[in-house]
């Protein structure tokens, strides 16, 4: 049977644009070599770990900040097997959930290892060998990243002492020294877990900064939260070697600069340094589909790639590496094959980091505006002025809205807070709709929450914040 689409991957790209186009009335099928719907972020990424910094917070929570609250607590006692039970329930329902709206939609899926064979084919090698091959119309390729490892290092990942973000998350006892190599998204996410469930964590960061391409300021002002927290970094170092040593493993780097080489033992090394796209085994070049110079399948605006019929989405083409990236990425393209207009606005897509306190952002950075030569004017508003993050013992960060001088239309939002992950959202609505900070400080919102810190924000950029 020739199916209108059939996409390969069923990670947020995939199966979001296989329901989508469904939805559409496509006849679809989707191939996934997982035994398991949902991709990275279901099984081994977003999910799981969302799990864990949950779990570890309240298990930090009930140890530290209560008796202040008036709650007195015993001390807590982490049982790691039930937090990590928890981590997989949540897995197991949000894959099932994948597979259940397949059938809802009537999605026809294959499990084994899809391979492009040219326009309008694919094979699947099933787990026993088999081969079958499927005709499509359309072809969607969503297959993905991998963890990327160290440019030039040889790094022998066994996932219990040399780990990936993947063994962080079922290590089966807390590790006494926890190295993690990477001050990125992933590495400060999982390191933070760890920290809070009792590792000593010490992030290497090749970095003159942590969290990369973030705001300087925000950057800079979380680095410290996290010291107080206890975490302990090591930036513009060049990690040159992993390897497993008497206590579990060490690391060495130098100075990015140049100098003497230093060497740390840790009983267990988390190698956080980013993911590639992963295109192994698709295919493309016999098929003819040009990847760039990065690896990454090859697409115009469209989605589409140099040949008719296959397109590509999510982490395994350009743009930030993100979850709803691709789900959007998905969306467009299933309504662009139904005959409609798809299309992601790439300047209003945020990007959180979960630990406590989180980090949210859309839009452009100071440095971004600087380096482009757009004048822009900045309010700034601390929680400490909060009276709800008060109330709540969340008055660490702030609200950072930049907006252009002349104009008034706001082009980035930083928030470094407690649930700045939700708060980033009427930031994104607001850019969406190419509103201006006045239009957000004009905007009513309900006291107290910690939402009217972005409000004060915005009153900042063209007046004086009420509170302060
Ligand atoms: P994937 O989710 O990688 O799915 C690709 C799928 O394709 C996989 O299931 C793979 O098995 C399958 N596949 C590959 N090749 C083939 C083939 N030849 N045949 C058949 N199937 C194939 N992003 C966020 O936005 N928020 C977060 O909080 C977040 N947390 C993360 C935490 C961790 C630890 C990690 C590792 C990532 C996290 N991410 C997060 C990133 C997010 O997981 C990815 O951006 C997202 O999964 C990309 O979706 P995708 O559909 O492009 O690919």
């Amino acid at each position: 049977m020739a199916y209108d689409v059939v996409v390969i991957g069923s990670g947020p790209g995939g199966y979001v644009c296989a329901i989508k186009a469904a939805q559409l009335g496509l006849k679809t099928a989707v191939i996934e070599k997982r035994a398991t719907f949902g991709g990275t972020c279901l099984n081994i990424g977003c999910i799981p770990s969302k799990a864990l910094l949950h779990a570890s917070e309240v298990f930090h929570e009930a140890g530290h900040s209560h008796a202040t609250l008036g709650v007195d607590v015993s001390t807590p006692k982490l049982n790691l097997p039930a937090m990590l039970a928890h981590k997989q329930a949540t897995v197991d329902a949000n894959v099932n959930g994948v597979a259940f709206l397949f059938k809802k939609n009537k999605i026809d899926t294959f499990i084994g290892t899809g391979k492009v064979v040219a326009a309008g084919k694919v094979s699947v090698t099933g787990e026993d060998g088999k081969v079958q091959e499927v005709e499509a119309k359309n072809i969607v390729i969503a297959t993905g990243s991998d963890v990327a490892g160290i440019p030039g290092v040889d790094v022998a990942f066994d996932e219990k002492v040399i780990i990936s973000s993947t063994g962080a998350l079922e290590l089966e006892a807390v590790p006494e020294h926890l190295v993690v190599v990477g001050g990125g998204v992933i590495g400060l996410e999982l390191g933070s877990v760890w920290a809070r469930l009792g590792a000593k964590v010490t992030v290497v960061e090749f970095l003159d900064k942590i969290l990369g391409p973030m705001d300087g300021e925000v950057s800079k002002q979380f680095q410290r939260m996290l010291e107080k927290q206890g975490i302990e970094f090591k930036l513009s170092a060049k990690v040159t070697a992993v390897e497993k040593s008497g206590k579990g493993a060490k690391v060495t780097f130098e100075p990015v600069k140049g100098g003497d080489a230093q060497t740390i033992e840790a009983n267990v090394v988390l190698v956080s340094t980013g993911r590639r796209p992963y295109t192994d085994g698709l295919g493309l070049k016999e098929a003819g589909v040009e990847v760039d110079d990065r690896g990454r399948v090859a697409i115009n605006d469209h989605w589409q790639t140099n040949v008719s019929g296959i397109y590509a989405i999510g982490d395994v083409v350009k743009g930030p590496m993100l979850a709803h990236k691709a789900e959007d990425e998905g969306i467009a393209v299933a309504e662009i094959l139904a005959g409609q207009a798809g299309h992601v606005n790439f300047d209003a897509i945020p990007s959180v980091v979960y630990t406590q306190p989180e980090v949210a952002s859309v839009g452009k950075t100071e440095e971004e505006l600087k380096a482009a030569g757009i004048e822009y004017k900045s309010g700034k508003f601390p929680f400490t002025a909060n009276g709800r993050a008060r109330a709540m013992l969340h008055t660490d960060g702030f609200v950072k809205i930049l907006a252009d001088k002349a104009t008034d239309r706001v082009l980035g939002v930083h928030i470094l807070g407690y649930g700045a992950g939700e708060m980033i959202h009427e930031a994104t609505v607001l850019m969406e709709f190419g509103g201006s900070s006045e239009d957000l400080a004009r905007t009513t919102h309900a006291h107290p929450t910690m939402s009217e810190a972005v409000r004060e924000a915005a009153l900042a950029t063209f007046a004086k914040p009420i509170h302060m």
